[in-house]
């Protein structure tokens, strides 16, 4: 269960950064470009380890390894990302990742795999970072514009993007699709 309010905050958050970053409500609002601004290092993993590296550890364990928050020389947090992932995927791990920085998500357990440090969280933490980067990605006007546009969740998806599955639930859980529907029918 997200706290009370969280969905709002995390809709205001969405268009307060992309303000601050001079993007408009309606923008994409890329994770690279917003570590920037937060003062994050984003670093894609085969630029720190061998790409055999992350292809035996996917071997071992498919899919365990998407994104982690890693510690940089100046002990500033760095983003690092799963290559080996889709583009969709790719981009919703980056913006989970960015989202605990965001909610100052305290760091758990440190965990180590392949000779790699990594933090990890508890289940209600892990659940706020995928509310406030999904609707990072995709917020609310953004979603309503789009709808606005005839695009449907396979369009948003190529779009922005993003998976066909995060811009379906996106449209869902904002009620975008309900909305236009009923505005449909009703002319
Ligand atoms: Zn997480």
């Amino acid at each position: 269960m997200l706290p009370r309010g969280f969905k709002a905050d995390a809709e205001r958050r969405a268009i307060a950064l992309r303000a601050e970053m001079g993007l408009g409500p309606t923008d994409a609002l890329p994770p690279k470009d917003l570590a920037a601004h937060l003062n994050v290092g984003f670093r894609i993993a085969d630029e720190l380890v061998p790409r055999e590296a992350l292809e035996s550890l996917d071997r071992l364990q498919p899919g365990c390894f998407s994104a982690c928050t890693l510690r940089g020389p100046d002990n500033g947090p760095v983003i690092v990302v799963n290559p080996l992932n889709s583009q969709g995927r790719q981009l919703s791990d980056a913006m989970h990742e960015l989202s605990h920085i965001l909610l100052r998500h305290e760091t758990r357990k440190l965990e180590r795999i392949a000779g790699l440090v990594f933090l990890t969280c508890d289940a209600a933490q892990e659940e706020q970072a995928d509310a406030l980067g999904s609707t990072l990605l995709l917020p609310r006007p953004l979603l309503v514009a789009a709808h606005a546009r005839g695009m449907s969740a396979t369009a948003i998806a190529s779009a922005y993007e993003v998976s066909e599955q995060l811009a379906r639930w996106r449209l869902n859980a904002t009620g975008v699709t309900i909305q236009i529907r009923r505005r449909g029918t009703t002319g």
